[in-house]
């Protein structure tokens, strides 16, 4: 159990200024990348314990992402450090404008399992780049990646620092943050956890970042080149067992290429997995049994198109693709979170949207179309975290956008200087020299409205 002595250690070392310098920030960042490349191997072999999944996988989708993030910070904050000058209006004059960065102070990470150190370090190389200490909470869920963070984490920062707090969260967290004010909290899991957490950060006018899940959709429209988009929807889709929060969770195709698309997509899952994809070197396990029950528990709600082998002893669930859904049934309600890929046919946007509507705002939304003019409609018409065309969920891969939900799907933004900006107060300051000071800004006042006016509109 994490003490509050430790909490208020931590906050001590924080008001001491060990973490503003630049030198400082540059030189944890280094010590991490360098401590990520020493346990590269440690990191494989736990997230295949945890989720069995492939060296090449984990390198794009963790240890890869965290490391072009890392390198992203180390390049650039000093530049992000800066001050910002901005313009300063007329009745200001001759004063000057900046935004200031400041850090925070101690902030809380909270992480899910799904992919338990990209989601864990990213936000932390954020949170070190902005100078702040932090506390940071891994899933219980994927206890072999918990402990080669752990090792991490205690071998190069100390705890006044960087604490490691493991533990169950529905006791943990309620216990840190009700015996403690953190300066924010960064929240990645459930939505239905995400508002548990809200509620106790609102308690203490905490500010949050909560970045939650949802159904994302994806609509394959008639133009669309449907070879294409069958491998980079199978790709995300399946990858990691489904278990992804940008994975595209059903998708809406025009009824006049449905077929043809089932038939791309079929092809597609078995040129990825072969035959039998609980062989393959490039498929995925469920978590755990809860996971796999309630994702089992989808197959029964719809036709199986293709897929629907499972495996309980191995925790195994082909990749599987749904027709004949209906709205009402949990499968389209819940956000499916593991390799089962509804199929719904429309004939016309406003059906399609009356579908989306249904769970508005999501992650992520995806199109996949050849022409301009589709392309930006659906964009327009669709609101959503952020959004790929012809793609789905690589825009979380580049650092230069910002990633992040909205309404349901969550609040705040990070990646990059995103990160840096998420974990940094932008304080407004005003520098007024003193060798101007007309009489006209002060008492008494009276007759001053036009001239007032003049200058203030
Ligand atoms: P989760 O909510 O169960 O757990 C996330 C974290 O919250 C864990 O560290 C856990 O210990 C803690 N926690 C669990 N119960 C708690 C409670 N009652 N009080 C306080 N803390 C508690 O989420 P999960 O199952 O680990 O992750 C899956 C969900 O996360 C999916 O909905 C997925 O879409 C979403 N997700 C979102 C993103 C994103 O970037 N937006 C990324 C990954 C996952």
């Amino acid at each position: 159990m994490t003490e509050i002595g430790h909490l208020e250690r931590m906050r001590a070392w924080f008001n001491s200024g060990a973490t503003r310098s630049y030198k400082f920030r540059q030189e944890q960042l280094k010590k991490l990348r360098a401590a990520i490349i020493k346990h590269e191997e440690g990191i494989y072999q736990a997230l295949y314990e945890d989720l069995k999944r492939s060296k090449e996988e984990c390198w794009v989708t963790e240890n890869g992402m965290v490391l072009s993030e890392l390198n992203a910070a180390i390049r650039h904050v000093h530049r992000w450090m800066r001050p910002q000058r901005t313009g300063t209006n007329l009745v200001n004059l001759p004063s000057g404008s900046k935004l200031m960065s400041e850090p925070l102070g101690v902030v809380l990470i909270i992480g899910p399992w799904n992919y338990p150190f990209q989601l864990l370090f990213n936000p932390l190389i954020g949170a070190i780049a902005a100078g702040n200490c932090v506390v940071l909470k891994p899933s219980e869920h994927a206890p072999a990646t918990a402990a080669i963070m752990k090792t991490i984490i205690e071998e190069i920062f100390p705890p006044e620092y960087i604490l490691y707090a493991e533990g169950e969260g529905a006791k943990l967290i309620p216990q840190l943050m009700e015996q403690f004010r953190f300066d924010h909290v960064f929240y990645t899991g459930s939505t239905q956890v995400g508002r548990l957490i809200y509620k106790m950060a609102a308690d203490k006018l905490v500010p949050c970042t909560l970045e939650l899940g949802g159904k994302s959709p994806c609509v394959v429209e008639d133009d669309a080149n449907l070879k294409v988009a069958a491998r980079r929807i199978v790709m995300t889709k399946f990858s990691n067992a489904g278990q992804m929060c940008v994975a595209p969770d059903y998708i809406l195709v025009k009824a006049s290429v449905k077929q043809a698309f089932l038939a791309e997509l079929q092809k597609t899952i078995k040129q990825f997995f072969g035959d039998d994809a609980s062989q393959s070197y490039n498929y995925g396990r469920m978590i755990n049994r809860a996971q796999y029950d309630r994702v089992t528990n989808y197959l029964e709600q719809a036709t199986i198109f293709c897929g629907g082998k499972i495996d309980p002893e191995q925790l195994y669930i082909e990749p599987t693709i749904l027709t004949d859904v209906n709205l009402d049934d949990r499968v389209m309600n819940d956000e499916i979170f593991g390799p089962v890929l509804p199929v719904i046919e429309f004939t016309s946007k406003e059906e399609a949207l009356a579908i989306i509507n249904r769970h508005p705002d999501p992650l992520a939304f995806y199109v996949y179309t050849s022409s301009a003019s589709k392309e930006n409609e659906w964009l327009d018409a669709v609101p959503s975290g952020g959004a790929c065309v012809n793609n789905s969920s690589w825009h979380l891969t580049n650092h230069h956008l910002p990633f992040g939900g909205r309404g349901n799907s969550g609040t705040g933004r990070y990646h990059g200087r995103y990160s840096y900006d998420t974990f940094s107060h932008k304080k407004a300051v005003m520098k007024t020299p003193t060798w101007f000071d007309p009489a006209l800004k002060y008492p008494p006042f009276k007759g001053k409205l036009k001239i007032f006016k003049w200058v203030i509109k």
